[in-house]
């Protein structure tokens, strides 16, 4: 898996992209949870779940399906304010299905372990991406600051904290294009 720290990253971003009604704070809060909590199902291999089962480490709970189960509940449990089934709530889950489905996307591009059952619990063949630029790191923060830990963080930071930065920059000109073209329109309209 890319690291924990990866994986709050690439939620926090999405969550600063998100336009909504939604207080920030909490929404970031809610996506880094989603973002992580795949890695939870490590807890298996206490309870002698095999890595290769289909609730093992990789499996069901790294799959969007699962994803969007999680999305559900979170909306449920921690935006209880927002009208169900409304346009906004959907929004809601819409976007933290796709950060939570982001965790198991990200591992299927790390270049270790087993791969991800990406389309549980129809499916339990493991998939990696075509490409595995990222090597796989530990789970947890235990060995936080060791050389292979800011190894790993490094190849992380160029493989997808650049893109992601890149990918906000880009949008945030686009935004930025778009509120200046609705300036000049309604200038020239009045
Ligand atoms: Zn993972």
């Amino acid at each position: 898996m890319p690291t924990v720290i990866t994986h709050a990253f690439v939620a926090g971003v999405a969550a600063h992209q998100f336009r909504g009604e939604e207080r920030r704070r909490r929404l970031w809060d809610v996506g880094i949870l989603v973002s992580v909590l795949p890695d939870a199902d490590v807890l298996g291999f206490r309870l002698g779940v095999d890595y290769a089962d289909a609730f093992g480490h990789r499996g069901f709970f790294h799959s969007p399906c699962c994803a969007a189960l999680v999305a559900l509940l979170c909306a449920a449990v921690f935006f209880r304010h927002v009208p169900r089934f409304t346009a906004r709530w959907w929004k809601l889950v819409a976007f933290l299905s796709l950060v939570g489905a982001s965790h198991g996307i990200l591992d299927a591009c790390t270049d270790g372990g087993l791969g991800i059952a990406l389309l549980a619990p129809f499916d339990n063949t493991r998939y990696f991406a075509p490409w595995t630029p990222i090597p796989v790191s530990s789970i947890g923060l235990h060995d936080v600051f060791t050389g292979r830990f800011m190894a790993v963080l490094l190849r992380e930071m160029l493989w997808v904290w650049l893109p992601v930065i890149a990918a906000w920059c880009v949008l945030g000109g686009i935004r930025h294009l778009l509120k200046c073209r609705r300036g000049v329109r309604s200038t020239t309209g009045s």
